[in-house]
């Protein structure tokens, strides 16, 4: 049953990328669950749906982001655009609304993504507390709070003469797997990371959609670094709310993929997707095609228009590919992947792990086989193939039809590597689920977000407490 009104709002502002909009809006629900009224502030560009939320209110920022912006392959120049572009905006919404709360609810608190860094001098401008959600690992974050570390030891930026050295002070990364991003401004990007940290540092706490046992070590040390509260929450689609969660793809959900799984064995197709974001070259495309050809287990594969550098859509493959392989292979431009993971006929994911992926992976007790691109990707890939071992890397130098038929084998068929992932991402799963039953780490920390939000009050508002509303 949803817990009783509080009379607070809080207002969201998701970045507009898939990645994030996805977990913001599970903690929206978690949040209106938990008895809160959510008000969320989105960008023009890649909005979500509205219609999917109508217990949320929605605001639409003017963001002035061009079409060509928005589909730049720079992601990190599209970043520090939209910090720019939306601040003024963002803040006329921001004061508007806190003003409002005399006559509606009051406004609790700012929850950003982490990524949006200029909201911190917003809040503070408004004297509203701001707190943190980052969508990323935390493992990834110890990294890109190291950057200034990295930097002065020589591990950044990359010497191509230094990719296998390991990077002593992090254990067990070697800086092939440190968190960089092809862009055409690299100090646009450590400025970027740097101005998240410091403006995360700066906000009233930390929401992750992690757990502690998945990431420990890396939350204990964040908790050393960073002086304010941290809320390990996840995994955040796995909240359990009474209500059927929506979806929030962007793109639509190909609805012939469940049907086909349908058809197929327990544990025995091979899901693929590199996520929202990453683009391969043709070569690389059609050497996984080839190698999918070749493992001879059933695949489902994603392939996103705009996947394939220089692409529209499966142009690349050659004519009878797919056929030649008699209902073996499905292609589809997006999935549900919640859905497909979850499906029993599914035996792996090769992933590119971004951190969305990666959980949806493990909570579903899918081994991986890791394709990094790009930034905390490649972090997100060593911890699951090294720390947690629950998949194997596909080393970048090894995306080869030949070296994928091979991995693809090692993990699917009965050799002992296999058995022994299957083994340990089970038994994550297992602990994804306990860490949201009563008294379990992510439990708890909800319950301890929800009193660290009423307990920001006291130095906010001179409201006195309003008697709380009953749901009717
Ligand atoms: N996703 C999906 N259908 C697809 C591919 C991805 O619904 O065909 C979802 C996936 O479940 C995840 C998100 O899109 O929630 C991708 O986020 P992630 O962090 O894995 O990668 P990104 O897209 O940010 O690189």
């Amino acid at each position: 049953m949803m817990e009783q009104r509080k009379g607070r709002r809080l207002i969201l502002f998701p970045l507009p990328l898939q990645g994030h909009i996805n977990p913001m809006l599970d903690l929206a629900n978690i949040l209106h669950y938990k008895g809160f009224s959510i008000t969320l502030i989105h960008t023009n560009f890649n909005s979500p749906n509205p219609s999917n939320y109508p217990h949320f209110t929605f605001h639409s920022l003017q963001d002035g982001i061009s079409a060509t912006e928005a589909s730049t392959n720079d992601v990190v120049s599209l970043l520090s655009l939209l910090n720019i572009k939306c601040a003024e905006p963002f803040k006329d919404c921001v004061r508007s609304l806190v003003s409002d709360d005399v006559s509606q609810e009051p406004v609790s608190c700012l929850i950003s993504d982490a990524i949006f860094h200029f909201t911190q001098a917003v809040a503070e401008s408004l004297k509203l507390p701001r707190i943190v959600l980052r969508t990323g690992g935390a493992s990834s974050f110890v990294v890109f709070a190291a950057f200034p570390l990295l930097r002065e030891k020589g591990y950044l930026p990359i010497q191509e003469t230094r990719l296998e050295d390991p990077v002593v002070e992090l254990p067990p990364l070697k800086v092939k797997d440190l968190p960089v991003i092809n862009t055409l401004n690299p100090d646009t990007f450590h400025q970027l990371v740097e101005n998240v940290v410091s403006a995360t540092k700066a906000s009233s706490g930390l929401i992750w959609n992690t757990f502690e046992d998945l990431e420990q070590s890396s939350l204990a040390s964040l908790s050393q670094q960073f002086s304010i509260p941290m809320f390990p929450i996840g995994p955040f689609h796995k909240h359990n709310l009474a209500i059927p969660s929506r979806s929030s793809s962007l793109l639509a959900e190909d609805q012939t993929s469940i049907p086909w799984l349908n058809t197929k064995p327990p544990k025995s197709v091979v899901y693929v997707s590199f996520g929202s974001i990453a683009a391969i070259s043709e070569r690389e495309f059609l050497e996984i095609a080839w190698g999918l050809a070749k493992s001879e287990q059933p695949f489902l594969w994603v392939v996103r228009p705009g996947l394939v550098h220089g692409a529209e859509w499966l142009e690349p493959l050659p004519s009878g590919f797919l056929e030649s392989l008699s209902g073996r292979g499905h292609i589809v431009k997006w999935a549900p992947q919640q859905e497909v993971l979850a499906h029993e006929a599914v035996g792996a994911f090769w992933s590119h792990n971004g951190w969305n992926s990666t959980l949806e992976s493990v909570c579903e007790g899918v081994p991986m086989i890791c394709s990094p691109c790009f930034s905390d990707q490649k972090v997100n890939a060593r911890f699951v193939s090294q720390v947690w071992k629950v998949g194997l890397q596909l080393e970048s130098g090894k995306l080869e039809r030949g070296e994928i038929e091979k991995i693809i084998r090692k993990l699917m068929t009965r050799e002992k590597d296999g058995d022994e992932i299957r083994v340990r991402v089970s038994e994550l799963q297992d602990k994804a689920d306990n860490c949201l039953k009563q008294g379990g780490t992510s439990y708890e920390s909800l319950e301890s977000l929800v009193s660290h939000i009423f307990s920001l009050e006291t130095f906010n508002f001179s409201h006195s407490q309003e008697s709380v509303k009953t749901v009717v």
